[in-house]
């Protein structure tokens, strides 16, 4: 004997039916089969609001209703030849006669009890067994139906009634000692009280009644089969790439279904458990795929962790308050408040002082609880013994499942580190003392990122996604696209790294897309995107809330500088290309940092300071190793260093400044490099990152630029060098007078009596002998004078502007917050 029970989908309608046909053909070849079937897909659901409208007096019950009806006639008429068809027709017509008048019944009373719910419901069930028992006698097979309800015997706990399983398994058996037809079918979910009353087993019930008929029958193995190739590592709704699972232990399924894997209805495990029956999870749509088993015996695989599942529509109910301490029976009173509110406790943290319990019920019995609670502990709250209770809801249960957790250690650290490490705040924990299930409540709003999460973490270690969000598609944001796009390959496969972006932006147009923008076309999608708006660009990336969500900044905007710190609260962490904030207040640099360091993210901008180049990384390598930086010596501006490599008095300075522009090198409005500002605040990022608080304000500017060049638009800017031609020449024509090169150079020198030192700017003349002197095209240079490198300086040297390096910075930025 076998019992095979097919879900909503796999008997939605009349295509699906004939691929239920095809497996239980070949399943019967071998032995009897019991096929237990579901209501089609959506039909209980509909009934239930055909029922909910009705109470409320809403007249459109009856077009739910006609919604039913026609759903299983035209079943029928696709699955039946026409010729058989009348019986059939006038038996289903029939039952909606019935269940519409049940349900005018509704209308008439108002009233909508458990006991009449569970009758219009069973109506789902019913019909669609008539339907498949005379299909399958249609196509030959040896089948006929049978009501289940006469078999399951309940009490009458309507909505959930409990089976009376020594009743049940007598009438099951006695049905099947008797020789029968080889396909018996039966409808799932439905079952009866002692005295003939229709109950039905609870929400997914039909899974129960083929544990239920199984177990009765002693029979080797029940087949579930649904619309997934088995029970999945999370929930594939949610998680992006859940496996499945090919074997897994009764009470590891108890727990992740229980925890919300609905795959299976969580009371099916125990009667086939009890007789150690197996329970195969199978895929109508895919019958060849394994599936997954639910047995008795647990092979220790690699890993421990066998799923992750979670759970909707949860509260916190917490108690709290000294008068607890050591008061017996406390705990007792309050579980026995609950349960005679019929409230469900899902999970309960005790803190080792005893000052506060808390439960997990469901979000619906809140209010309920939380009443029944404060009248319950109404004089210990009147004395102050007790605070009133605190009820929280919108919250979930998150649930790490594995029988062999327990030997792991570490499993928990690493799912709270994770978490924490994407900004998921937990509200409370609980572990069983079998250590089989590690549970969490959080925010519902970060499930899905949670679960993906720790989905990642513990399934799927040789893969981890960034979700990467840039404004900025401009030189170096185009740049930067291109490269991310043909790395893709080598991070995947040399990194085990995938950088998605999911949102981009330039100033007129912003694109999101959750599984990553075609960066092959983006520059498409950007133009088909809608208008761009930073507070939407803002809130469409929190929303999201994506795990290791990065956001890189490649404008020079102020306003996109100011979104980080809210980024940053959010556990988003922010690659800077843009170094308006690291060059502002340094009370703002340092709440950046230290934000970021309070939710486990980074705030990196290595390219504010020589573009690619890795001077800031290597100067906080430098310190992390307890060197000290004593004096910084650079030449910082690609762009002054071009435009001073390139004048030699011949051609006008003001178009090498030109040039200078027209090839990516300055900044949009060049006086800002010109003047020395880009310069100071290169080496006051480079002096706050080696530990000294810098602002601006102090640091010595000796500029070249004649007042007339400061003022009004660009283009005044670059009459006004034309103007002054003869500055120019003359500063060069000295520097030339002593066989020296104009470079403008920054230093800081950190001064005995002032740890903060003090850092200037200036164009210098630099002699043959100076490690300045070969400096060519856009090229910077650092010079690192610390306690290990007293005498030679460490040096870092290479071109330091242009959009191709800078990109290459940006990404290796991104890269670093991956690890
Ligand atoms: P049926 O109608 O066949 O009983 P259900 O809808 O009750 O099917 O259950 C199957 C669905 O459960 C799947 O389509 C899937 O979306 C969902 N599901 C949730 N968690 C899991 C999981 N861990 N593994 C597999 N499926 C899951
Ligand atoms: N039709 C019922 C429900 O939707 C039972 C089932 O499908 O298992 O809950
Ligand atoms: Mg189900």
């Amino acid at each position: 004997m076998q019992v095979l029970k097919f879900g909503g989908t796999s008997v939605a309608n009349a295509e699906n039916i004939k691929k239920v046909a095809a497996i239980v053909r070949k399943a019967a070849t071998q032995s009897r089969v019991v096929v237990v079937i579901s209501a089609m897909s959506g039909i209980t659901d509909q009934i239930l609001l055909a029922g909910k409208k009705a109470a409320d007096g809403d007249e459109s019950y009856q077009q739910c209703l006609s919604e039913v009806e026609s759903r299983h006639l035209q079943a029928v008429k696709a699955l039946i030849p026409i010729t058989q068809q009348s019986s059939l027709l006038s038996n289903i017509k029939q039952h909606c006669n019935e269940l519409e008048d049940f349900c005018n019944g509704i209308f008439l009373l108002k009233e909508f009890s458990a006991r009449i719910r569970d009758k219009i419901m069973s109506y789902g069930e019913l019909m669609n067994a008539l339907i498949v028992g005379h299909y399958f006698e249609s196509i030959g097979l040896d089948a006929h139906s049978q009501d289940a309800r006469e078999w399951i015997q309940t009490n009458d706990q309507f909505g959930k009634a409990g089976v009376d399983f020594s009743v049940t398994n007598l009438n099951i058996s006695r049905h099947f000692e008797k020789a029968g037809r080889q396909i018996t079918v039966v409808p799932g979910f439905v079952s009866r009280t002692a005295s003939g009353i229709t109950t039905t087993l609870g929400r997914g019930g039909s899974d129960y009644t083929a544990a239920i008929i199984g177990a009765a029958l002693a029979v080797e193995a029940v087949e579930i089969w649904t619309d997934v190739s088995g029970m999945m590592t999370a929930d594939p709704r949610l998680v992006q790439q859940p496996r499945i699972i090919p074997q897994i232990s009764y009470q590891e399924a108890m727990e992740l279904s229980h925890f919300g894997a609905k795959v299976i209805y969580p009371p099916t495990i125990q009667p086939l458990r009890k007789k150690n029956i197996a329970c195969w999870i199978k895929n109508t749509f895919a019958p060849e795929d394994a599936g997954t088993v639910i047995t008795n015996h647990t092979e220790v695989e690699k890993g421990s962790v066998r799923g992750i599942s979670s759970m909707n529509q949860i509260a916190l109910l917490s108690l709290e308050g000294s008068g607890m301490v050591g008061v017996p029976g406390f705990s007792k009173r309050l579980f026995e408040t609950l349960a005679q509110q019929e409230i469900n406790v899902i999970l309960i943290t005790q803190s080792s002082s005893e000052h506060s319990i808390c439960v997990a019920i469901e979000e619906q019995a809140a209010q309920r609880a939380a009443h029944a609670v404060s009248i319950s502990f109404q004089h210990e709250i009147e004395m102050g013994k007790v605070e009133p209770a605190v009820l929280e809801t919108g919250l979930s249960i998150l649930a790490l499942v594995g029988d062999n957790m327990k030997s792991h250690p570490g499993v928990a650290g690493r799912m709270f580190g994770a978490l924490g490490r994407n900004g998921v705040n937990i509200r409370a924990i609980a572990q069983g003392s079998s250590e089989r299930n590690i549970s969490a409540v959080i925010a519902t709003t970060d499930v899905k990122k949670a679960l993906n999460v720790l989905h990642e973490s513990f399934f799927e270690k040789s893969l981890k996604q960034i979700n990467l969000f840039l404004i900025g598609a401009g030189n170096v944001g185009s740049k930067l696209l291109s490269q991310l796009h043909q790395q893709s390959t080598y991070l995947e496969d040399k990194l085990r790294l995938q950088i998605n972006v999911v949102g981009l932006a330039n100033s007129r147009t912003m694109v999101f897309q959750e599984d990553g923008i075609d960066l092959s076309n983006w520059q498409q999608a950007l133009e088909h995107g809608q208008p761009m708006h930073l507070e939407t660009f803002v809130s469409n990336m929190l929303n999201q809330n994506l795990r290791n969500a990065v956001f890189a900044d490649v404008t020079a905007h102020e306003s996109v500088a100011s979104i980080y710190e809210e980024l940053l609260t959010k556990s988003v962490s922010v690659v800077a290309c843009n170094k308006i904030a690291a060059a502002s207040s340094y009370e703002n640099y340092t709440r950046l940092k230290t934000c970021a360091g309070d939710h486990n993210c980074q705030f990196l901008f290595e390219t504010n300071v020589g573009a690619g180049l890795p001077i800031i990384g290597t100067l906080n390598d430098l310190l992390r190793s307890g060197d000290n930086i004593q004096r910084m010596e650079a030449v910082l501006s690609g762009t002054l260093n071009f435009v001073f490599n390139h004048y030699d008095g011949t051609i006008p300075f003001s178009q090498v400044v030109r040039q200078a522009q027209d090839e990516g090198y300055t900044e949009p409005d060049p006086r800002l490099d010109l003047s020395g500002t880009d310069v100071m605040r290169k080496i006051m990022i480079l002096a706050r990152e080696s530990g000294a608080v810098l602002e601006m304000e102090s640091i010595e500017n000796h500029g070249f630029l004649p007042a007339s060049c400061l003022t009004g638009s660009v283009s005044d800017f670059y009459e006004a060098l034309e103007k002054e031609e003869s500055h120019f020449k003359a500063i060069w024509e000295q520097a030339q007078a002593k066989q020296q090169k104009l470079k403008f150079v920054a230093t800081y020198s950190k001064n005995e009596n002032d740890t903060n030192g003090s850092a200037r700017v200036g164009l210098q003349g630099v002699g043959p002998e100076h490690p300045f002197y070969h400096l060519y095209g856009k090229d910077n240079v650092v010079l690192f004078y610390t306690d290990r490198y007293a005498i030679q300086p460490l040096t870092i040297k290479g071109a330091g502007a242009g959009a191709e390096v800078t990109a290459s910075g940006v990404f290796a930025d991104i890269i670093r917050t991956a690890r």
